[in-house]
């Protein structure tokens, strides 16, 4: 089998990305490295080799890149030179922008590298911004147009950090080959598809409005708790983290982490109202229709339902 030489650099990042990989089964980083010749120039926890030399091998064409993943967020600041993130006398912006001309694929490992992220969020000190979106606004650091040489927009693997899993089956289909869409925030749509709500165990408790108003209790987190499961495209409920568990199955409201509008300018464990409608509705849903849904759900609770006799 053919190699395919990932080259793996840390921007404006926290490291989260590169843990959430070490923890992917369905495939294993290690399945991929040594069952499918995936071959790391470099990646700055698991290399023994030198980063200067991977770099300049691949900058000269003495070393063909396959992948090019950016973990973190885009630093251009002081006055867009991106030298508050820099090596030696380069910023990081600039070995970005060199490698992806080089690359066949270039994937944003995460939200911030995707979208901007936490390090962007007001009043965004250092000018961050992601690889080709700032926020939900097409044009990053390149342009909207741009494609690499394998003509592919940069591939979004959003989420804070990405699942696991999603990185590691976008690498497999990368690596063997296979075609996948993406969706109109440059996402895999294999991965991006469903909602973290589709699989919640909390499910039956958000269909008849049974409401919680304090984290660690049996019922949906989605009305008062600030979940926003029904508005998050991830597959962190249909294919668990570590096979076992998700935020919302632990008792966590969901934080939206895969939108390019997170992080949200509002408390994490409280859901923004407008009267005692949620502010932000379930994905598609309008405020008329949701209004009398939610009323008549209520009604129709069944009395293990309403008594919270399920566990999530
Ligand atoms: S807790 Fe969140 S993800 Fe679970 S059912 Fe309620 S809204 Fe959906
Ligand atoms: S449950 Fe929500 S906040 Fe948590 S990782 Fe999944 S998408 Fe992100």
């Amino acid at each position: 089998m053919k190699k395919t030489r990932l080259f793996w650099l840390q921007c404006g990042a926290c490291g989260g990305d590169s843990m959430a990989l070490l923890s992917a089964a369905h495939p294993s980083l290690e399945y991929l490295v040594v069952e499918s010749q995936l071959e790391l120039l470099w990646h700055p926890s698991l290399s023994p080799t030198q980063f200067e030399t991977q770099l300049e091998a691949v900058l000269h064409d003495e070393q063909p890149l396959d992948l090019l993943c950016i973990e973190g967020s885009i630093v251009t600041a002081p006055n867009g030179t991106g030298m508050f993130d820099c090596y030696r006398d380069r910023s990081k912006l600039s070995i970005v922008e060199a490698l992806a001309a080089k690359a066949r694929y270039v994937l944003a490992m995460g939200t911030c590298a995707a979208f901007g992220g936490i390090h962007a969020a007001p009043p965004n000190p250092s000018d961050c911004i992601g690889l080709q979106f700032e926020g939900a606004i097409p044009g990053g650091l390149f342009a909207p147009e741009w494609r690499s040489q394998g003509g592919l927009p940069v591939i979004n693997l959003a989420g804070c950090p990405c699942h696991p899993e999603t990185m590691a089956q976008t690498i497999a289909m990368l690596v063997e080959g296979l075609p996948f869409e993406l969706d109109h925030l440059n996402r895999p749509k294999p991965f991006f598809s469903t909602l973290v709500h589709q699989g919640c165990s909390r499910n039956e408790y958000h269909e008849y409005d049974i409401e919680e108003t304090e984290i660690g209790t049996n019922g949906c987190m989605f009305f008062n708790l600030g979940c926003q499961g029904p508005l998050a495209s991830a597959i962190c409920n249909t294919e668990l983290w570590n096979g076992r568990n998700s935020k919302t199955r632990a008792g966590v409201p969901c934080f939206g982490c895969t939108s390019p509008s997170f992080p949200l300018d509002q408390e994490l464990f409280k859901t923004e109202k407008i009267g005692t409608i949620p502010a932000r509705l379930p994905l598609g849903v309008d405020r008329a229709h949701y209004l009398a849904y939610k009323s008549l759900a209520h009604e129709a609770a069944p009395e293990r339902v309403r008594k919270r006799e399920m566990e999530p």
